[in-house]
């Protein structure tokens, strides 16, 4: 693609975020020079990546632009919007910036990183802040969300603005921070605004999301009906929820307890930041032992059924400090998000077994979305008056949705994307020009891997199928030193399937005397086959075989 050819032009460009929710990446051009605002990391599809918890963007367009990539903006520390940093750090070259809490969230972060810490050239703003990124004349604007500091960025160009909204809810009694900067958005609208690229992720649902203020309230009053242990469980980086709880638990005399490594972190980030300042210090499980149970609350992470995480381990009873007893209490304030299900109602399951009362948002007013429902998309669209609505953060069934709201509430120009999509805001019409290389990387322990590199099909394969090891030893003759050794971990017990390991070391052995003065290669391949064979008609499966051929 020549990109030489589009250098007048202000081009959009999402590489993660659009046709999903998570793994947020988008990219602005102009003048040859590009800026990115957000590069977070997703979760991965266990069915299609065995043994892959997180997916992080592949950005080998942006290693294209060279020093043409000016800049990565962070709205704010949502995983889904700087997690990717663990993972691809050291392909920033540029400047990171960030206001206070998302810059010490991120630092905490890149702490396992010896070298992070010098090489990441973190630029910390204040919140609101204006600055240039070469072209781009670029605005902060505070917004309400789930997470402290969540900063909307207005892209200024000679071609027009655009308001780039990131994950946000209009909420006027957010507890933490200050309620959205209306009126700065209004001047934004009154000035003229080309483009809003906006938040998609509850377009679907009619009203407002709510306000943390109301649920503060609820949850007073649901914890004030429990006589025994109650337990919250909620997403770490919700430091106003965090709070919430604690204040909470204040109103009727329980002391807070917190269990899991990623809220320890994250408040210790906030408190850093200038946050929880009136939260008294948490108590760790061991020394909640000091106090009456029905005297404490404990704040623990796993709202989403992560298994190593610490509700599953009270719900298994896996937490020799702290153990839940009938008749406690577990509130879950926080979203089933569709994809965990599955996993969070066998934890419900194993709750209700043990004797434990559950409280979730299906059934009580224990949790707030951090996005915006459609009355708040609305007044979004009247304050900023956008000439193009590109709806972002959304499945297509979601991007889809939002034009046509966003239609009904006059704006001119809708534009549906995807990820990759390289769109045209200005000169001319919004348009897609070209769509770039993207995709996805796996996080496979301390590698990368493409999803569809062949150690992941592979791994997939052997899954379903199993896997057949045989070791074949010759002598520099070519005869069998000793019989053939056939093993398949998973799928054939090594005692109770003896005799059908038998028959097939004894195939093998048959296949091998025919073809000892044959090659290596070709030995395997005769091998294989005759596996293949009995593996069918005998177990009825295709595993995938592995033939090893020694000489000594
Ligand atoms: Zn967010
Ligand atoms: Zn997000």
């Amino acid at each position: 693609m020549n990109l030489q050819k589009y250098k007048d032009n202000l081009m959009f460009l999402p590489l993660g975020g659009s046709g999903e929710i998570g793994m947020n990446v988008n990219l602005y051009h102009l003048d040859g020079k590009w800026i990115m605002i957000d590069l977070g990391a997703g979760f991965a599809d266990k069915e299609q990546l065995p043994g892959i918890d997180m997916i992080a963007p592949n950005i080998e367009f942006v290693h294209t632009l060279g020093d043409n990539f000016l800049g990565l903006v962070l709205t704010h520390a949502h995983e889904d919007h700087l997690g990717a940093l663990t993972y691809l750090w050291q392909q920033i070259k540029c400047p990171i910036y960030a206001t206070p809490f998302t810059a010490e969230v991120l630092k905490a972060k890149l702490q396992e990183f010896p070298d992070a810490i010098n090489k990441v050239k973190l630029k910390v703003l204040p919140f609101n802040s204006r600055f240039e990124v070469g072209p781009f004349s670029l605005e902060m604007i505070h917004l309400t969300h789930s997470i402290p500091e969540m900063q909307a960025i207005a892209v200024k160009t000679r071609h027009g603005t655009v308001m780039h909204t990131g994950d946000w809810k209009f909420d006027d009694k957010p507890l933490v921070g200050p309620a959205s900067d209306y009126a700065r958005l209004k001047q934004y609208g009154d000035e003229g605004v080309l483009a809003m690229v906006c938040d998609s992720t509850n377009v679907l649902s009619a009203g407002h999301s709510g306000s943390e203020g109301d649920l503060r309230e609820s949850l007073t009053k649901l914890i004030g009906e429990c006589k025994q242990l109650v337990a919250v469980t909620t997403f770490a980086s919700n430091i106003a929820r965090v709070e919430t709880i604690a204040r909470a638990a204040a109103a009727n005399g329980r002391k807070v307890v917190m269990i899991g490594r990623s809220l320890w972190r994250i408040t210790e980030a906030g408190r850093e930041a200038g946050y929880l300042q009136d939260v008294p210090e948490f108590l760790s499980d061991q020394e909640a032992r000091r106090f009456p149970r029905d005297k404490l609350l404990v704040i623990c992470t796993g709202c989403q059924g992560e298994p190593l995480a610490a509700t599953n381990k009270l719900a298994n009873d896996l937490l020799p400090t702290l153990r839940l007893v009938p008749k406690d209490t577990i509130i879950f304030s926080s979203k089933i998000i569709p994809g965990n299900d599955k996993r969070i109602f066998a934890l419900f399951n194993q709750l209700v077994k043990r004797g434990i009362e559950i409280l979730t948002e299906k059934d009580h007013f224990v949790h707030v979305s951090g996005h915006p429902s459609r009355d708040e998309l609305k007044k979004m669209y009247e304050l900023v008056r956008p000439n193009i609505a590109v709806p972002v953060h959304g499945e297509a069934v979601h991007l889809h949705e939002h034009c046509k709201w966003a239609k009904t509430w006059g704006v001119p120009q809708t534009i549906e994307i995807a990820n990759g999509d390289l769109v045209n805001l200005a000169p001319g019409k919004p348009e897609k020009l070209a769509v770039v290389p993207w995709g996805y990387l796996a996080v496979d322990g301390n590698y990368l891997l493409p999803t569809d590199s062949p150690v992941l099909k592979l791994r997939r394969r052997i899954l379903n199928d199993g896997v057949l090891f045989c070791t074949v030893v010759l002598n520099v003759k070519g005869d069998l030193l000793t019989s053939p050794k056939i093993a398949a971990p998973g799928m054939l017990d090594d005692e109770d399937d003896r005799e059908l390991l038998q028959v097939m070391e004894q195939e093998v052995a048959g296949v091998v005397e025919l073809q000892n003065r044959a090659p290596n290669d070709a030995i395997v391949k005769q091998v294989r086959n005759a596996l293949k064979r009995i593996a069918k008609t005998e177990i009825g499966k295709y595993p995938t075989i592995e033939v090893q051929v020694m000489r000594v």
